[in-house]
């Protein structure tokens, strides 16, 4: 790859710290449990924010195994969709954590690809109640982000951190990837 369309990727790739759920992207991606009924964390406060009837819309999709992901309207939200995903709990890293973590990210972007959405901001998933190590997290996501930046050249990723210490760290994460 050529060093102009390494700073292409990266000038589509951002770092923004705040609360998800203000985002008026094209999609919105929720770190859900596999029920996809709505819990803690940032799903909460995506369901909060949503509105009834995310929840209602989520009861019929049947659920969601780790490592893939469904797609629903955005309802009360900015964002016009909500892509759910299902992170894998952590569980030491022997049990194939970092693998679904990734399955994670391109199964959102291969939904973000059919249905033609162009701006996707993520959460950092699995790495609150999951417990998935941020730092190891943060290089799945900024790896699997420039990938599909390079297969697509209108997508457009934003990774949402939560905090100061998440977004430094995801800054660092792409200067290591520059
Ligand atoms: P998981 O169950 O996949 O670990 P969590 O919701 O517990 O998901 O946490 C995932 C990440 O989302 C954590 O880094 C947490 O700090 C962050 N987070 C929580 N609420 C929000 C929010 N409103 N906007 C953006 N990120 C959030």
């Amino acid at each position: 790859m050529s060093q102009g369309d390494h700073s292409d990727l990266l000038a589509r790739l951002s770092v923004w710290q705040g609360d998800i759920t203000t985002l008026a992207t094209d999609a919105i991606v929720n770190a859900a449990n596999s029920s996809l009924l709505g819990g803690g964390g940032v799903d909460g406060a995506i369901h909060r924010a949503a509105g009834p009837q995310l929840r209602a819309f989520c009861a019929t999709l049947g659920g969601c195994p780790a490592g893939e992901a469904r797609l629903s309207p955005g309802f009360g939200l900015a964002a016009r969709h909500v892509i759910h995903t299902v992170g894998p709990v952590w569980r030491g890293g022997a049990h194939g954590e970092a693998t679904t973590l990734a399955a994670c990210y391109r199964a959102c972007f291969d939904i973000a690809h059919a249905q033609g959405l162009t701006t996707l901001a993520f959460p950092a998933i699995s790495c609150g109640i999951f417990g998935f190590p941020f730092d190891a997290a943060a290089t799945i996501a900024v790896r699997e982000s420039m990938s599909a930046l390079a297969a697509r050249a209108d997508l457009k990723v934003t990774l949402v951190a939560y905090d100061a210490a998440a977004s430094q760290l995801y800054e660092q994460t792409i200067a290591r990837f520059a």
